[in-house]
């Protein structure tokens, strides 16, 4: 049965459209629904039974990820991908996108969970999170489950959310395949010895079919995950920096660069909202520091996990200098027999204050201790890739990827360096030629609208603005006719008005329709994008009325709390609604992906 060139091209531009708002994991589970449906025409039999459990002789392993950043969708996907080689049938699905009760009907839940802030589920996880500790929680005996909980030991709530959900299932009645694994950042040996001895777990209570299946739907995993591989996190593109330029001028009191870096032959493909990682290099100098007050044989091979590396090479590349985290603290105490450092590490409040302002330069000199180099590389935390939002469209830049980046810190009054590792090498030591691995991290939770004709509302002070570049460059080029609304912030309008000459010919051209500006130090009272929110509330309400789609981005600490209240005060007061109306209206355009974060 052939289709026609006319309807073939009519598919794709239907098809094009409605696959553009989905995720991989949904098309994925998209192409195997429409598979199902096309085998149930043929064979006369419902499509669910076979859009549902694909292949239907071989058991179905569920697979469930809540993802922040996309580390734990990387894992659940792997595991999904070995999960299928061995023959099972697997559902793998956001936690974004099941109903939480659901979950009471299933037999085995590999559940990949990560935590965010101060202990919170990622956003994706809060209702299953939500009905999973609430006292309206399902049985759940006939459940096996086990948990792989990904968090960051420099919190002191490190993989909160696994854990909970860990002890609740159990709680529940279900039955725990293995144990809970917690990683770290530096996830990826954890992780790789995992897979397999889960996998034989699971392989004792439920029996993969014969051979490993092939349906489209499966197939479509396989490739998913073979193209991860090519490129990501584990095997980054080493991309050309092709310009650094400063974007604030002397005296600004943080510094912001643009940076261009080029990706042609990568095959990567990206949209406005994704972000960059970038495996940092430590600096050379602060690198030799360490070797100097450790006294470790820096030519030593040492061997960590599969790999081994010079003690020098593992300080530049491959371990974490800047940030300082529990476990190595501990190892510290004891390698430098120190009470004083036992003592501050069991003061969390003391703690969080003082390692905010060090880094692992400052705990050897404070607390001196010699030490060989295979131990020193054993204590420290991998490094982990820095992510920084795409400030770039595919469709103006093309092969280009650019990026915003504020140094964060730099050499203190006796010139040593106290800086943010990628920032400061983004900033200070590379050069154009030089090149740095990087990959993609979709981020499908930060999208355009889909409707061209819809306008949005873009909220970003500081470097929150680099996505909203990407945004703004992309609707142009689309030639989208729903209206932009800029509203970016910063300290001083002459010194920090980032990309100001670009925000202006948007203006000029049309693609940008309004522009509000708050610079908080060029008065005596500070004025933040809030403020200008309120002051326009008359139009914001009525932007709102009219479909607007709304944007943050930027710090998520506090203005990402203060803009949102000063979203639900504009509600209440142009839209005669109660507080708890304009909260379930704000709660709406959520639902609606209406309104969308990506702060940190
Ligand atoms: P920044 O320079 O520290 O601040 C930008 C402006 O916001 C300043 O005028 C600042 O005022 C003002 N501000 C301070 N508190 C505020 C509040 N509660 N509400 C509204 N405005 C406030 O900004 P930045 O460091 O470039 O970037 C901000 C943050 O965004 C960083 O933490 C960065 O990590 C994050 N970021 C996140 C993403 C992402 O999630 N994809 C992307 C880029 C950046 P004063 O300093 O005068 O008080």
């Amino acid at each position: 049965m052939a289709i026609s060139p006319a309807v073939r091209q009519d598919l794709e531009k239907q098809l094009g459209k409605w696959a553009s708002a989905l995720d991989e994991v949904q098309l994925q589970w998209a192409s195997g629904y429409l598979a199902g449906v096309a085998a149930a025409r043929l064979d006369n039999l419902a499509p669910a039974e076979h859009a549902v459990h694909g292949e239907a002789a071989a058991p179905t392993l569920t697979i469930w990820y809540g993802s922040e950043t996309g580390n734990g969708r990387g894992v659940a996907q792997r595991l999904a991908a070995d999960a299928q080689a061995r023959g099972f049938s697997v559902e793998l699905a956001s936690t974004a996108d099941i109903k939480p009760r659901s979950i009471a009907k299933l037999d085995t839940l590999l559940l990949v969970m990560s935590t965010h802030g101060e202990g919170d589920p990622p956003e994706d996880a809060e209702a299953l999170h939500k009905l999973v500790l609430s006292d309206r929680a399902p049985r759940l005996d006939n459940l096996k489950f086990a948990v792989f909980a990904l968090g960051d030991s420099s919190y002191p709530d490190f993989c909160q959310t696994g854990r909970e959900l860990d002890s609740r299932l159990e709680a529940l009645g279900a039955t725990r395949l293995m144990e809970r694994v917690d990683v770290d950042v530096d996830f990826e040996s954890a992780e790789d010895a995992w897979r397999p001895s889960l996998l034989e777990k699971v392989e004792t209570v439920l029996k993969p079919g014969q051979a490993a299946p092939t349906g489209p739907h499966l197939q479509l995993i396989r490739d998913a995950e073979s193209a991860v591989q090519r490129i990501d996190r584990r095997n980054p593109y080493d991309a050309e920096v092709l310009e650094i330029s400063p974007l604030t001028v002397a005296p600004s009191t943080s510094p912001v660069h643009h940076v261009e870096l080029l990706l042609e032959g990568s095959g990567l493909e990206w949209q406005p909202g994704d972000s960059l990682g970038l495996w940092p290099r430590n600096d050379a100098r602060l690198v030799d520091e360490i070797i100097e007050v450790s006294g470790i044989d820096a030519e030593a091979r040492v061997e960590r996990g599969a790999e081994t590396l010079e003690a020098r090479e593992w300080l530049a590349r491959r371990l974490e200098l800047t940030q300082l985290v529990r476990p190595f603290l501990q190892a510290w105490a004891a390698a430098a027999d120190s009470a004083d450092l036992r003592a501050l590490i069991d003061d969390p409040d003391r703690l969080a204050e003082w390692t905010a302002a060090r880094q692992v330069i400052d705990v050897l000199h404070d607390f001196p201790a010699r030490v060989d180099a295979a131990t020193l590389v054993d204590m420290l935390r991998g490094i982990s890739p820095r992510l920084y939002s795409i400030a770039s469209s595919p469709l103006v830049a093309d092969d280009e990827i650019h990026l915003t980046v504020k140094r964060v810190g730099g050499r203190d009054s006796r010139d040593r360096l106290r800086a943010g590792v990628a920032s400061w090498q983004l900033t200070e030591s590379v050069s154009p030629g030089d090149t740095l691995p990087v990959y993609v991290e979709t981020n499908p939770r930060f999208r355009l609208p889909e409707d061209t004709d819809a306008p949005a509302i873009m909220i970003g002070p500081g470097t929150g603005v680099a996505p909203l570049r990407a945004f703004v460059q992309h609707r142009q080029a689309l030639g989208a006719s729903g209206a932009n609304w800029l509203f970016f912030g910063a300290r001083n309008r002459r010194t920090d008005f980032l990309y100001q000459l670009e925000w202006q010919r948007f203006r000029r051209e049309g693609a940008l329709d309004r522009l509000s500006v708050a610079f908080s130090r060029d008065q005596a009272e500070r004025i933040y994008v809030q403020h200008r929110l309120r002051e326009r509330g008359r139009d914001v309400f009525d932007w709102l009325e009219r479909g607007a789609h709304v944007y943050v981005c930027g710090d998520g600490k506090r203005m990402a709390a203060d803009v949102h209240q000063a979203l639900a005060d504009v509600i209440a007061e142009q839209g005669g609604r109660t507080p708890e109306q304009a909260a379930e209206y704000l709660d709406a355009m959520q639902q609606a992906k209406r309104y969308q974060k990506d702060v940190y």
